[in-house]
């Protein structure tokens, strides 16, 4: 090899090591402009393009042509920029942000929570349209004095900018520059990076970090240890509920948005299952859009579960819960699988019904050797996490090898395919010893699978009792 040619090796490799899509980024007083410079370490096509609308916001847009920067004029959201289409590129633009967001007014693109300007990367990274080619995205992030800036996506290694997956990008984590308070929260095998909000709150601040570590430390338990190494909660004021509503973002990190409304108090933070509800999302990959019943069940059946080994929640809540909540859950004539519907019952207790009667199914199977607790923790072992998107079979599939059976591919087939007649819950109570009494439940410690029962909620193998033996 010629000094040309290994020098032209030697520059292929650095350019192969580093990120194939690299942003600096650098935000104004109170985020209102973010002026951002784009390297592409590759030929990634001409068209870059931002979240839907945002274009109108979008200023002084440029490609670097030798020492010049040559202006490039935008068509609605695309920006055609011909010198990425044949190799290494820069540009750099403005992007009005805080403008941005309170036109747009959209969660998932640019939106106004009092001062806090949530927007994802995808509606200030400018990213190629037709880079199919797998590689890394990094950004780093510049702020002022005023300005905090929260984002699910992962760190990297020296914590100075964000990296993930360039495919990633366009779904990206849940995103927000503010007013943000930054605490640390540590759980079992990972940390959650809150930014709390600035202002007025009805309960002290130690009291929403005590909450977040709870949750965190509840599903930390169920999964055997927190489900990704790093995830930020967003709790911002809003709802009219005590603890509005949360949400859950992955693809290349992990995020959760959590609102606590103005009446919110000690008591609500104590017995919330929102955030355990959400943080259980983490431990299981994005499926296709026809199968969210599965993860959405999962976190309903999974989080009083996880709060009553935490010792948060009463063994009889949780099966009351269940005694009252999966009647929703019951299949429809003629709905033939949970896949083809979209009704609210199917989506949450439907999802609810799979995973209650695959851990029952498990366990009498491997005569209580084996749950769903095993499956759910070997997904997560293998990567499954929302940090990534899976096909449900190889969720499934991952799920039945860690428990010898074939318990979670034949239900889904039954339940999510095919359709099923209605589910005898009354039979199954009865052989749980779950008794419906008066608005809450009795146990009947003589019924059949009552060790089964006990070892749902206390997380321990029914070992030497003999019954399911
Ligand atoms: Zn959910």
């Amino acid at each position: 090899m010629s000094a040309w040619g290994l020098l032209a090796a030697v520059a292929a490799a650095s350019a192969a090591s580093g990120p194939a899509w690299d942003y600096t980024v650098d935000a104004s007083a109170h985020a209102r402009e973010l002026t951002v410079v784009a390297r592409f370490s590759r030929a990634v096509g001409s068209a870059l393009t931002f979240d839907d609308g945002m274009g109108a916001f979008v200023e002084a847009f440029a490609m670097e042509r030798g020492p010049h920067w040559l202006a490039i004029p935008g068509h609605g959201d695309q920006f055609i920029v011909p010198a990425c289409e044949r190799g290494p590129c820069r540009v750099r633009y403005r992007v009005r942000l805080l403008e941005a967001a309170r036109t747009l007014d959209r969660r998932g693109v640019a939106h106004m929570n009092g001062e806090v300007v949530l927007a994802p990367p995808s509606s200030w990274l400018a990213r190629p349209l037709r880079d199919a080619k797998p590689g890394r995205y990094r950004f780093h992030v510049t702020l002022p004095a005023d300005v905090s800036f929260a984002t699910g996506v992962f760190p990297t290694d020296d914590g100075g900018a964000y990296e993930a997956p360039t495919h990633d990008l366009e779904q990206a984590p849940y995103s927000a520059f503010g007013p943000l308070e930054p605490v640390r929260v540590r759980a079992p095998g990972g940390v959650v990076d809150v930014a709390l909000a600035s202002g007025e709150w009805s309960v002290p601040r130690q009291d929403v970090v005590d909450w977040v570590e709870r949750s965190a430390r509840a599903v930390a338990g169920y999964y055997g240890t927190f489900p990704v190494p790093r995830a930020q909660v967003i709790v911002l004021p809003g709802g009219r509920r005590p603890i509005g509503f949360g949400t859950t973002l992955g693809n290349g990190g992990a995020s959760i948005i959590v609102w606590l409304g103005k009446g919110a108090s000690r008591a609500h933070l104590e017995r919330d299952w929102v955030l355990v509800h959400e943080m259980t999302h983490l431990g299981f990959p994005n499926v296709p859009r026809a199968q969210h019943w599965m993860e959405e069940g999962l976190a309903t059946y999974v989080e009083p579960i996880a709060r009553a080994r935490a010792g948060l929640l009463a063994e009889g809540e949780v099966w009351r819960g269940l005694v009252q909540g999966l009647p929703n859950g019951q299949p429809r004539p003629g709905e033939n699988g949970f896949d083809r519907t979209r009704r609210w019952g199917a989506l949450y207790w439907g999802g609810a019904m799979y995973w209650f009667l695959a851990d029952l199914q498990i366990r009498e199977r491997t005569a209580g050797r084996r749950s769903v607790d095993d499956a759910l923790r070997a997904i997560r072992a293998q990567g499954g996490t929302i940090a990534v998107s899976w096909p449900l079979a190889r969720a499934l599939e991952t799920g039945d090898r860690a428990t010898g059976t074939d318990v979670l591919t034949k239900l889904y087939a039954r339940l999510g395919t095919e359709g099923s007649a209605p589910v005898d819950l009354d039979a199954t109570w009865a052989r749980l010893g779950v008794r419906p009494d008066a608005g809450g439940v009795r146990f009947d410690d003589g019924a059949p699978l009552a060790a089964l029962r006990r070892a749902i909620t206390d997380g321990r193998e029914p070992a030497g009792d003999g019954r399911t033996e």
